[in-house]
């Protein structure tokens, strides 16, 4: 069996000892004699788990008894438009902070439902770059403030989170679960699954039970947190297979030392593909250095034609997944949880080789 390298946004590497033990539990999950996927969502044996992923969500992220953890589909695109739904009115104001491509999806969705405040645009940048706290400018009495805590696609990510006064809302999609935070400082946050939490089609969030309940009356059932808290993500049948996975990446993570474990882990990994971006004009890194991303390391070359090459014959020798997005070009190397120290020391290996033959 050959396993390549794979440096992709998203649907992403997963651990391999994930991947080994669901295998090994496909067939007959726990002596049920049927896999995951075929069991109801209501048995005993499927309820173990969707309650064993909540538990491991709480107590890795600290999540207090005032938030509720749901497991809701549609990805991160429908939370787009869940967020305003639930907490925006249309004579009320969200500020949001405009640092790039996926935060450009918040706004339009929240235009949908009341006002929307740039709290700080980054356009002039290019979005290079995470605002200081001291650069939003935000409304006094919002419903709420948003971020995007990493910038998938142009590769920056906050460092810190702003104090506000309104709730804190936070798309953590290619971040959510790689360094510790404090989730009692956030009012709700969500992330698409397929980064560091497991496959696609799901969705964590986490919210703050009281918000919930601003929900308008006339807001559709499926679209109301509430509905979701209420029914312990049950209202309806959810991704049952991404649920059990994401409880064995959750397990995964607590062996690798909880959040501060894996953070240890990403900054090193980080440092050594950003090092070797620095040290030589070959490559020139795309984001300003005090908002580098440590999950997607995005860097241009010489011309689109050297970048292409690039690509190409990384591809060719093991390592999937280096072009920038469609919006964007370049390259790029999502390095997210599940991608070794070992995997990165070695697409930096090839990269010196590669400015050895066509520098
Ligand atoms: N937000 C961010 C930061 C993302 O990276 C992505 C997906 N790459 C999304 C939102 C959209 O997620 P989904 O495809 O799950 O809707």
């Amino acid at each position: 069996m050959a396993r390549i390298y794979n440096f992709g946004a998203g649907p992403a590497a997963l651990p391999l000892p994930v991947l080994e033990q669901a295998r090994e539990e496909l067939l007959d999950y726990a002596g049920s004699g049927m896999s995951i996927m075929e069991m109801s969502h209501r048995s005993k044996t499927f309820d173990a788990v969707i309650k064993g992923a909540e538990a491991n969500v709480r107590r890795i992220f600290g999540v207090p008894d005032t938030h509720a953890v749901l497991f809701l589909q549609g990805g991160a695109s429908l939370q787009f438009g869940m967020v305003p739904a639930n907490l925006l009115r249309a004579d009320q104001t969200a500020d949001i902070v405009h640092t790039g491509s996926w935060a450009s999806k918040a706004i339009k969705e929240a235009k949908l439902y009341g006002k929307v405040n740039l709290a700080w645009d980054g356009k002039n940048e290019k979005y290079m770059r995470i605002p200081d706290e001291q650069e939003l400018k935000l409304t006094p009495g919002a419903a709420y403030v948003h971020v995007t805590s990493n910038e998938t696609i142009e590769g920056i990510q906050f460092k810190t989170f702003p104090k506000t006064e309104a709730p804190l809302v936070a798309d953590m999609s290619s971040d959510i679960m790689s360094r510790p935070i404090d989730v009692s400082r956030f009012g709700l946050i969500y992330a698409g699954a397929q980064k560091n939490l497991g496959p696609s089609g799901m969705a964590l969030v986490i919210v703050r039970k009281d918000l919930a309940a601003r929900v308008p009356d006339n807001t559709t059932t499926m679209m109301k947190y509430s509905t979701h808290i209420e029914n312990q993500s049950l209202y309806n049948t959810p991704n049952t297979w991404a649920i059990y996975i994401l409880k064995l990446v959750t397990e995964w993570v607590e062996k690798q030392g909880g959040m501060a474990g894996v953070q240890k882990l990403n900054e090193q990994k980080a440092k050594i593909l950003y090092d070797e971006l620095d040290r030589t004009a070959y490559w020139k890194p795309c984001a300003q250095k005090s908002s580098r991303s440590l999950m997607n390391v995005t860097w241009r070359m010489g011309s689109e034609a050297l970048e292409e090459k690039f690509a190409k014959e990384a591809t060719k020798a093991g390592f999937d997944g280096l072009k920038g997005h469609r919006s964007v070009g370049g390259l790029r190397a999502s390095i997210y949880n599940a991608m070794t120290l070992e995997g990165v020391q070695a697409l930096v290996g090839f990269m010196k080789d590669f400015e050895k033959k066509n520098g």
